[in-house]
C-alpha cells in the first residue's frame, strides 16, 4: 500500500512524486488507467485522478466509485465540464462526444492541476485528449506529460505516423495503404474507416492528437515486448517518427483490485442472467469446454446478427457464456433476453449455455479453466486479457482500431481472425458454428496461447521487460516540490 507520508520516509527524503491522471471516457479507456493506477499504489507515489461526472455509462460510474473506495488515499479532482451542445452532432457516438466535450473544457485543467496538493510533478493523460492536455501541462504548468496509450503498439505507430503519411500523400484523410516504416504496411481497409472522412470529429481529433503526442515526455503502452517486438523497436529507434518520445511497454496490465461494480457484483447478476451467476455456472463446466462471447462496451449488436450468433452457438455443440449488448450505452439497454434471442432458444440451451446482459468480471471469466475460446471483437483490453490468461481467440473486429489489433492477434498466432467477417453484412450462424468448432479443436492455436501467456507472465515478473520499463518510467519522475 502507499506509504503513510511523513514519518515513514525519514526527515530529509524528498517528497514522493505526485502524478495527476486525466483519463478519457469509455470503459476501454478507463480500465487501463485504473489498472495502471492500482499497480502504482504499491510504489512510493502520490496519485490524483481528474474525474468528469456524471460519466457516459453506468459501468464507468461504478468503476470510479470502486477505485476511490479501494484506495482512499487517491485524491479525486472534480472536473466540471463546460456546457457543450451535442445537438450540433446528430447521431454521433456518445463517447466520442464526451471526448470532444473534455477537449473543449481542457482550459479548466490548468488551474485545477496547479491547485493540487502536494504540488503535481507530472501529468498522465489519454491519447484522445493529447493535443489539449500536453500544451497545458508542458507550456502552462511546466510539468512533464505522459500518455497512457490504451491500444496496441502497432496502433500507436499508426497514430504517430498518420500525420507524416497525410503530408506525404498531400491529403487530409485516409486515401490508401499506410506503410509504417519498420512496422508493417497496413491495407487501406485496416485503420479506423472513419479516417476516410476528413470532416468527421474523430478524424480531426485523431490527426490533432497524432501531431501532438510526439511532444509528450513518454508513452506508456499496455503491451509487452514478446507480443509486438517490431512495433516497439521501430517506435523506440525513431524509425516510425524520428525523435519520438520513449515508449514504455508496461503490460499486460491486470486488475489488482476486485471491482465490485454495482452493475457486476456476483450476487447481483443472479437472475439477470438466464441460468444463474456466470462464475458459479462456469464452475460446473468441464475444463476448456466453454466459448466466451463478448464484443466489448462500445458495440450494440443488431437483432438479426444476434439471432445468427445464437444459431451458431447452438449448432457448435459447445458450451457458451455470452455477454449480450443491444445498445451502445449500457443505461439504454432495456431489451428482454427472451425477445432478443427468440422464443425457445434459452430453453433449448439450458445447462449448456448462459446468456447475460449484466457486466461480468471478464478477467475472472478468462482465467477460469472451463473457458476454452474467446469469440471477441478484438478490443485491445480484451486481447491483452486473453493473452495473459492463455485463452485462444476467434476475432471478429467491429470498427475503430480493431482490425489493426486483429493483425497483432493473427501474427502472434494465438487466435484466428475472420477477415471477411464484418458487421455491415450478416455472418451466418452456420459459418459461426463451424469456426467456433474449428478453433476449439485447434491444438496449434491452443499451444501458442499457452506460450503467449507464459511470455506475458515473464514480462511483468521482477526483472521482466514490462517490469523494467515500469521502473524506468518511475525513476524519471521528479519528487513533488
Ligand atoms: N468488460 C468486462 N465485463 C463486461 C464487458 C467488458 O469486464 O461485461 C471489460 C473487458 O474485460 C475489457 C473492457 O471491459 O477490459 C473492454 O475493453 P476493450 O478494449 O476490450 O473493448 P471496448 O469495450 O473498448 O470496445
Ligand atoms: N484514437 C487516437 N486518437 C484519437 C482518438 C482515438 O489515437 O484522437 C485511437 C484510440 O486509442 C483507439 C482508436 O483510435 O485505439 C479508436 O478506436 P474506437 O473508435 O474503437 O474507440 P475506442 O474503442 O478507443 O473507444
Amino acid at each position: 500500500a502507499m506509504p503513510n507520508s511523513g514519518e515513514q520516509q525519514g526527515r530529509d527524503a524528498p517528497a514522493p512524486p505526485h502524478l495527476v491522471f486525466v483519463p478519457s471516457a469509455g470503459m476501454g479507456h478507463l480500465l487501463p488507467f485504473t489498472r495502471f493506477i492500482a499497480d502504482l499504489a504499491n510504489e512510493n507515489v502520490e496519485i490524483s485522478v481528474v474525474t468528469a461526472l456524471p460519466t457516459v455509462s453506468a459501468a464507468e460510474a461504478a468503476h470510479f466509485a470502486d477505485l476511490f473506495a479501494a484506495f482512499p488515499r487517491i485524491r479525486r479532482i472534480d472536473f466540471n465540464l463546460l456546457p457543450f451542445d451535442e445537438s450540433a452532432f446528430p447521431g454521433a457516438d456518445p463517447f466520442l462526444l464526451r471526448w470532444e466535450s473534455l477537449r473543449r473544457s481542457a482550459q479548466l485543467l490548468g488551474p485545477l492541476i496547479a491547485a493540487a496538493v502536494p504540488r503535481a510533478s507530472a501529468v498522465v493523460t489519454d491519447v484522445t485528449l493529447a493535443s489539449q492536455v500536453i500544451p497545458i501541462a508542458k507550456d502552462e504548468l511546466n510539468l512533464p506529460c505522459h500518455i497512457l496509450f490504451i491500444s496496441c503498439a502497432t496502433m500507436l505507430s499508426l497514430v504517430a505516423y498518420f500525420p507524416v503519411y497525410l503530408d506525404g500523400a498531400k491529403a487530409d484523410h485516409l486515401v490508401g495503404d499506410v506503410d509504417i516504416p519498420g512496422v508493417l504496411r497496413l491495407p487501406v481497409s485496416s485503420p479506423p474507416q472513419v479516417l476516410r472522412n476528413p470532416d468527421s470529429l474523430f478524424t480531426k481529433q485523431f490527426i490533432a492528437n497524432g501531431r501532438t503526442i510526439a511532444k509528450s515526455d513518454g508513452i506508456l503502452v499496455n503491451t509487452f515486448r514478446a507480443l509486438e517486438p517490431e512495433a516497439l523497436s521501430a517506435l523506440n529507434s525513431g524509425k516510425v517518427v524520428p525523435g519520438f518520445p520513449p515508449v514504455y511497454a508496461v503490460g499486460p496490465l491486470k486488475s489488482s483490485i476486485t471491482m465490485t461494480t454495482s452493475t457486476g457484483s456476483s450476487d447481483k447478476d443472479e437472475g439477470a442472467a438466464a441460468g444463474g451467476s456466470p462464475m458459479a455456472w462456469l464452475g460446473e463446466q468441464p475444463a476448456g469446454s466453454v466459448v466466451y462471447v463478448a464484443f466489448g462496451n462500445r458495440h450494440g449488436v443488431s437483432l438479426e446478427q444476434i439471432r445468427e450468433i445464437a444459431a451458431g452457438l447452438e449448432a457448435s455443440g459447445c458450451g457458451f457464456l455470452w455477454v449480450l449488448k443491444t445498445t451502445v450505452v449500457d443505461r439504454e439497454d432495456t431489451a428482454e433476453l427472451e425477445d432478443v434471442l427468440g422464443r425457445g432458444f434459452l430453453g433449448r440451451v439450458t445447462g449448456r449455455g448462459l446468456v447475460t446482459k449484466e457486466w461480468v468480471d471478464q478477467e475472472a471469466v478468462l482465467q477460469h479453466p472451463a473457458v476454452g475460446l474467446y469469440l471477441s471483437h478484438a478490443g485491445w483490453n480484451s486481447v491483452t486479457e486473453s493473452a495473459a490468461y492463455g485463452v485462444p481467440m476467434l476475432v471478429w473486429p467491429t470498427a475503430g482500431d480493431q482490425r489493426v489489433i486483429a493483425t497483432v492477434v493473427a501474427s502472434a498466432g494465438f487466435g484466428l481472425w475472420m477477415e471477411h467477417w464484418d458487421w455491415e453484412s450478416l455472418v451466418s450462424g452456420a459459418e459461426i458454428g463451424e469456426k467456433v468448432k474449428e478453433v476449439m479443436g485447434n491444438e496449434g492455436i491452443k499451444a501458442r496461447a499457452a506460450k503467449v501467456s507464459e511470455e506475458a507472465a515473464k514480462a511483468v515478473a521482477e526483472g521482466g521487460s514490462s517490469h523494467r520499463s515500469m521502473q524506468e518510467f518511475l525513476a524519471k519522475l521528479k519528487p513533488s516540490t
